[in-house]
């Protein structure tokens, strides 16, 4: 990837000005925030080229996808653990691939499902192996959501926002009062971080532009109004947390 970046003078979560020189993996250089904990590229990788290298790649196309019945199997688990929320539900999956989740969603009776992907060849896949759901091709720092959901999805994506706080804009947007934001992310605080951090896959530049931890996810949904209301348990160094916007009244 060509990659045209800037070096930056403040963490892109907190704003703060104290981070040093944190790792370096393949050549790329993360800092980590001494105020937040948040640890990111810098010089942080542009939103346009991060977009351009993530097109087609590992050979997706509208008929073909890797390993397609186990990523059907894991939406499968990972949606009937948020049967709850998805039944009867309007649903829409942020980063949503090869629309596995959306179409793990329609499947268990969401009342509508919708995936958002900048890949082409992903979305191409979903609308072919997943009809009776919605998908658009759009970068999520561009996407207009045409109203709002009972359930967002957003899986893996955030270590990939150069700004976080554009994301969370859109979680805000594509949010109804009251409803839910299923997110889930490399945990840098994880105890199974190994001691030789340059070797953790968490760090995978230049797509994974931003790590977080625990501590500094929640304080940022907190920051835009979503509470945490469960926290399943992580497998291997994973989080994932479900948060509930709150309702105006
Ligand atoms: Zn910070």
């Amino acid at each position: 990837m060509n990659v045209a970046a800037r070096a930056r003078s403040t963490c892109p979560l907190c704003s703060g000005s104290r981070h040093a020189p944190y790792v370096v993996v393949k050549g790329y250089a993360y800092h980590r925030c001494a105020d937040c904990g948040f640890a990111f590229l810098d010089p942080m990788p542009s939103q346009i080229d991060l977009n351009a290298g993530y097109q087609g790649h590992k050979g997706i196309a509208a008929d073909y996808y890797p390993h397609p019945s186990s990523r059907r199997r894991k939406a499968f688990f990972r949606a009937l653990r948020l049967i709850r929320r998805i039944r009867g539900r309007s649903v829409i999956d942020l980063g949503c691939g090869g629309g596995f989740f959306v179409g793990a969603a329609r499947l268990l009776g969401a009342a509508t499902a919708t995936g958002v992907d900048v890949d082409a060849s992903t979305i191409a896949y979903a609308r072919r192996a997943f009809p009776g759901c919605d998908f658009h091709c759009a970068s999520l720092d561009s996407f207009v959501p045409a109203t709002r959901y009972e359930l967002v999805h957003c899986s893996e994506v955030i270590e990939h926002a150069p700004d976080p706080h554009v994301l969370m804009r859109l979680l805000l947007a594509c949010c109804r009062p009251g409803g839910y934001v299923f997110v889930t992310t490399p945990d840098l605080g994880s105890r199974y971080v190994p001691a030789r951090i340059e070797e953790w896959p968490g760090f995978a530049p230049p797509v994974h532009t931003g790590l977080f931890t625990e501590e500094n996810l929640r304080a940022l949904f907190d920051r835009y109004g979503f509470r945490p209301v469960l926290r399943l348990p992580p497998r291997k160094t994973g989080m994932k947390l479900l948060f509930r916007l709150e309702s105006a009244s």
